[in-house]
């Protein structure tokens, strides 16, 4: 279906980039670069099915709300459709279609045999009561119920969501077919199948990958300096782990806004604050108020953007005085930011690698489920880290063989893997 063609059902994304446009900008780089045939690229442009569902709920008081719900389905040529399902006011049919077009490529460059899809909720789900986020979570699944499954498309956890929806979205999946599936979703609670090392699996590639960039220029994770955007499942993780290797947490942020400190923050420390203090960050002792805007023009050694896209961008960049940009988040840096800061000679290490430990430990969970036999933590981690450390050498590889970016070298990876396996399988009819 092409994605002109759906109702706009959309708002502009912030400073009005598309992120979907952005998204092609990249696939046609890396075709580019690879000299595609324009046929594939056409198909690879365009999601092979977008789904827009109308979602009624009744809220505790009594009214009845109808909330937009988007499933896209990217491409399903390397195997079922993979990606996870955001709740958040900003996601539109043309931000879900782009995050699903970057899990193909992913799924591609991690070498695991997903397609790539994405599904998301336009909701802010601090404003619903849990009784009302159930409801969302299992309307939203049966609108899709002939659209999903664990051959066909298997959502996760993406910001706004967690295993609680994931555990809501597979009872709603097995009732309608009548009997248990688990494999319906990943990042689902440990009681019902979920893997060992989940949640915190997005934040441990993010460490891993920082902690490779660095050694391949030389450097140690032991006392570099970090600041970190985002301090949810993957920021917060990411900002624990890289504690523990040795690295100096200067400055991290949520919504509202940041703390800095210049001796660096004690995690486990702020971590317990946070939950106590109803998720807020202001006010913890030792650290000064930053603002978002502030944290990302910090000086250090790796700035981690992992929040949501479009946060460094070309208003912005040239504030930005860290060396290594890591994108934890998913389409972080414009393309005109990536531009500038890749020609000041910033390293930037992609979110399609960044960030897809959580996507990789999806994997193992499906793995673990399909052959029933459930795996420690310490094996899920070993797992894991091999496929991040064997993705992120053959970038580092494929980017000086050809003198690309860190960002081309990867796309070029997982596109041409795609490109190929369409190629084999041919066109249908
Ligand atoms: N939402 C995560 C991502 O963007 C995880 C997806 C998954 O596990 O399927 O990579």
């Amino acid at each position: 279906m092409v994605l002109s063609s759906l109702p706009s059902l959309e708002t502009a994304s912030p400073a009005h980039i598309c992120p979907f446009d952005q998204a092609c900008s990249y696939l046609e780089a890396a075709a580019k670069e690879l000299h595609l045939n324009q046929g594939v690229i056409e198909i690879l442009s365009h999601p092979r099915k977008a789904i827009t569902v109308s979602i009624p709920v009744k809220l505790d008081n009594g009214e009845v709300q109808v909330l937009v719900g988007h499933r896209v389905q990217h491409s399903d040529i390397l195997g079922p459709y993979k990606g996870g399902t955001r709740y958040h006011p900003s996601v539109t049919l043309r931000e879900v279609s782009a995050l699903a077009m970057l899990m193909t490529w992913k799924c591609a460059l991690l070498g695991i045999p997903y397609g790539g899809g994405k599904g998301g909720i336009a909701i802010d789900p601090t404003h619903y009561s849990v009784g009302e986020l159930e409801r969302i979570t299992r309307r939203y699944t049966s609108e899709l119920i002939k659209d999903i499954g664990p051959e066909v498309d298997i959502p996760a956890p993406d910001v706004g969501t967690s295993a609680r929806e994931m555990a809501w979205m597979m009872d709603t999946y097995s009732m309608n077919v009548g009997h248990a599936v688990p494999g319906v979703v990943t990042g689902k609670p440990l009681s019902i199948g979920g893997s060992r090392g989940r949640e915190m699996a997005t934040g441990r590639g993010v460490m891993i990958i920082v902690r490779e960039a660095l050694a391949t220029q030389g450097k140690s994770v032991k006392g570099a300096q970090v600041v970190i955007q985002g301090f949810g499942n993957v920021g917060g993780a990411a900002a624990l782990l890289l504690q523990e290797a040795g690295a100096k947490i200067l400055a991290v942020s949520d919504a509202h806004g940041g703390i800095f400190s210049p001796a660096g923050l004690d995690i486990p420390a702020l971590k317990a604050y946070y939950a106590q203090n109803r998720r807020s960050l202001a006010g913890f002792p030792g650290s000064l108020p930053v603002t978002n805007a502030q944290l990302l023009a910090l000086p250090c050694d790796v700035l981690i953007p992992a929040a949501l896209e479009n946060q460094i961008t070309e208003e912005n960049c040239d504030r930005v005085q860290a060396e290594m940009v890591v994108e934890a988040a998913n389409g972080p840096v414009t393309l005109a930011a990536d531009l500038a800061l890749e020609a000041r000679g910033v390293t930037i290490l992609p979110d399609i690698l960044a960030n897809a430990g959580g996507v990789v430990v999806s994997y193992l969970e499906w793995v673990q489920g399909l052959s029933y036999l459930f795996w420690d933590e310490e094996r899920v981690n070993r797992e894991m880290e091999q496929l991040m450390v064997n993705a992120y050498q053959k970038v580092v590889q494929q980017s000086k063989q050809r003198q690309i970016t860190l960002r081309l070298a990867a796309y070029t990876i997982g596109v041409g893997r795609v490109a190929q396996a369409l190629t084999d399988r041919g066109l249908y009819p």
